[in-house]
């Protein structure tokens, strides 16, 4: 080994630890489940970070979600399910279709329905999820009534996935809104979004009455401002993005020239180093599926073009 280059060993370990990282088996802590009161019948359950609810009534007990595959935290819920009350659960309503969310809700099959929109079906069944089945679907909205306990199931089209919903508690001014109050923290990226109908959505629950309380799948309970710094954010990504496209730049140029934009107005948003450039990869996705430059290509130039990632500006006339 050559000593006069200590470089050597940082560039191994920093290379070491990369890949070890990137293969590490996620860590789940069980001291971290919780259950806590958020109103008169709305509770919150979850560990390592992530959330669901439930809402106990006299007639019976409606579950929003599951959790992480290998967290084992829907399996302690149901145990304390089990002691606490002596009414069964009759409903998991499922956020969305990601697995990460959904996993392991199986568990209350025995008593319950699964409930979710209508476009969740074909993801659950087609990528094989670990969830309940939703026997009952929806399209647009879902009243749900029990031990008269009102729960509103609402649908404001593709979002983060086809498929997510916003379970409302009007009379308990509760809003569940997983993987919608983001905040300022980050998407890890914009793979199935609809990012147009995002920005309107994120208006509609920013502005929905009767819901004081939001509670993210994330994080702490916060308020509808939640909904706003997330708009902000998505909104200067995709003017940003949006702009140097139609000016012709490459991927590679958006991605230095808005990510240090971006930076600069939002550098306080969390995870920001870990996820900024993938945030612009995937809005650059999508505004290339959104969009038709001026100029005309012939068929076969179409993979190279978008290679190239110049938006086919060729000198095509
Ligand atoms: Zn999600």
């Amino acid at each position: 080994m050559n000593v006069r280059h200590p470089g050597f060993f940082l560039v191994l370990l920093c290379a070491t630890l990369t890949i070890s990282s990137a293969w590490a088996q996620r860590v789940y802590r069980p001291e971290t489940r919780s259950i806590e009161q958020i109103s008169e019948h709305v509770y919150r359950w979850g560990s390592d970070n992530q959330y669901g609810i439930y809402v106990i009534t006299d007639e019976g007990i409606i579950v929003v979600d599951g959790h992480y595959c290998e967290s084992g935290t829907v399996e302690w819920l149901k145990e304390q399910l089990d002691e606490r009350y002596d009414v069964p659960v009759r409903y998991v309503i499922l956020s969305h279709d990601h697995q990460a969310h959904i996993c392991n809700s199986g568990i209350f099959a025995d008593t319950a329905v699964g409930v979710g929109h209508a476009n969740i079906v074909p993801h659950i069944v087609g990528e094989n999820r670990d969830s309940i089945y939703p026997g009952i679907t929806f399209e647009d909205e879902l009243d749900l009534t029990l031990g008269g306990v009102h729960v509103r199931l609402l649908y404001f089209g593709p979002t983060h996935s086809d498929n997510l919903i916003q379970v409302h508690i009007p009379d308990e001014n509760v809003l569940v809104a997983v993987d919608s109050a983001k905040g300022r923290t980050l998407f890890p990226d914009f793979r199935d979004m609809e990012v147009n109908n995002q920005l309107r959505v994120m208006r509609i629950l920013a502005n929905l009455e009767d819901a004081a309380i939001v509670l993210p799948g994330h994080g702490p309970p916060v308020t509808q401002d939640a909904f706003i710094d997330h708009h902000d954010f998505l909104l200067a990504l995709k003017e940003l993005v949006l702009g140097h496209m139609r000016d012709g730049r490459t991927l590679q140029e958006i991605k230095e020239l808005a990510g240090a934009a971006m930076m600069e107005d939002f550098g306080d948003y969390e995870q920001m180093d870990s996820n900024l450039e993938a945030n612009i990869v995937t809005m650059w996705d999508y505004l290339y599926r959104y969009r038709e430059p001026n100029l005309l290509i012939l068929p076969d130039e179409a993979i190279a073009c978008t290679e190239d990632s110049r938006q086919c500006r060729t000198s095509m006339p």
